[in-house]
């Protein structure tokens, strides 16, 4: 297939991937990624597609990403959907979940890939992986319609909103152990079309969500956790928290943490409940340390990841709904987050 007329749009927002070396550590300076990429002649070869790169302002480490920084990735790839066939978000490993988590819920009408990738070593360095990463990034978006935001990281391509971070140092950094990878990157780059969600209408046009919902949360248990850090989390603001359970989705029949979950689950908070463990699904009827927690009004976040059940209910306050019908669509599945 001849790339040369395809055209890709890489937002680079910041991240490892372009840093340059500073006594204090690695730094994101301006320009330095692109002076990078001069360099390498295989970016410039004539079985490339063409790209542009837009580089934000200011570059950021991922840690300082927030939801206001979704919204402008989402809003960029919308003003510039129509002159491009693939787009790219260059991105610090950090908090790239939450980011692949959250843009496929604010991109509506997607026929065309979203591709965040970013790397562990800057191109900089002699050994590093953001060459590879980049490459291959840049050829799947201008070779596959896939139309999902995918997070492409070493030798896989995942579904955004199934990934998460799991190496803090390793190449292979990310994984959906809850869904298979939409593709694997070897000898051939291969893509398991049978899971690929299926393209928005032609007629419908790209359109962004606006996530402006912040005051949604995470509270992870623990042997010992007490009721009254449960009651403080629980106070207003706050409009959901995603409950962090032990295995299946129990927790500690502790009477007056229960009652802390059913008092605030009773005044509209939405308690949804996702797995510490990095794989399997939540079902509460398996043990009376979970039912316990259904009977308080909790609700199972199934095999959703913290990072997308977090980022659909910032979604779904977002769009003012009230908690009864938030609960009800944090139940289903609306862009492949979700096994229901
Ligand atoms: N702290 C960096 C970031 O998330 C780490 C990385 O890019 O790998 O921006």
């Amino acid at each position: 297939m001849n790339l040369s007329s395809k055209h890709v749009y890489i937002a680079y927002t910041g991240g490892t991937i372009g840093m340059k070396r500073d006594p204090a550590g690695y730094v994101p300076v301006p320009g330095h990624l692109q002076e990078q990429m001069q360099q390498i002649p295989e970016l410039n070869s004539h079985a490339m597609p063409s790209y542009d790169i837009h580089e934000y302002d200011p570059l950021q480490d991922s840690s300082n990403l927030t939801p206001d920084d979704w919204l402008r990735i989402a809003q960029d790839i919308e003003k510039h959907y129509d002159r491009y066939d693939g787009f790219i978000v260059l991105h610090g490993t950090d908090t790239m979940a939450y980011t692949a988590s959250a843009l496929p819920f604010m991109l509506k009408g997607l026929r065309k890939p979203v591709i965040i990738t970013g790397a562990q070593i800057p191109l900089c360095e002699i050994r590093n992986d953001a060459r590879e990463n980049l490459i291959t990034a840049i050829l799947i978006a201008a070779k596959f319609a896939i139309p999902e935001v995918c997070l492409c990281f070493g030798s896989q391509l995942l579904r955004g909103n199934r990934s998460i971070k799991i190496d803090a140092d390793g190449f292979e950094a990310f994984s959906s152990p809850n869904f298979p990878p939409l593709g694997r990157v070897g000898i051939e780059i291969k893509i398991h079309w049978d899971l690929i969600l299926p393209p928005a209408e032609k007629s419908e046009a790209v359109a962004v969500r606006p996530m402006r919902e912040s005051r949604v949360g995470v509270l992870r248990l623990f042997p010992g956790i007490s009721a009254d850090i449960v009651r403080n989390i629980l106070q207003p603001p706050i409009k959901g928290i995603v409950l962090e359970t032990y295995g299946i989705g129990n927790g500690p029949q502790d009477a007056s943490l229960i009652s802390e979950l059913k008092t605030a689950s009773d005044r509209g908070i939405v308690i949804v409940n996702c797995t510490q463990c990095i794989k399997g699904s939540v079902n509460m009827a398996d043990y009376a340390t979970g039912s316990t927690l259904a009977q308080a009004g909790v609700i199972s976040g199934f095999d959703m990841t913290v990072e997308a059940a977090l980022a659909k209910m910032a979604y779904l306050f977002s769009r003012n709904l009230e908690p009864r019908d938030v609960r009800m669509q944090m139940q289903v599945n609306l862009r492949g987050e979700l096994s229901r």
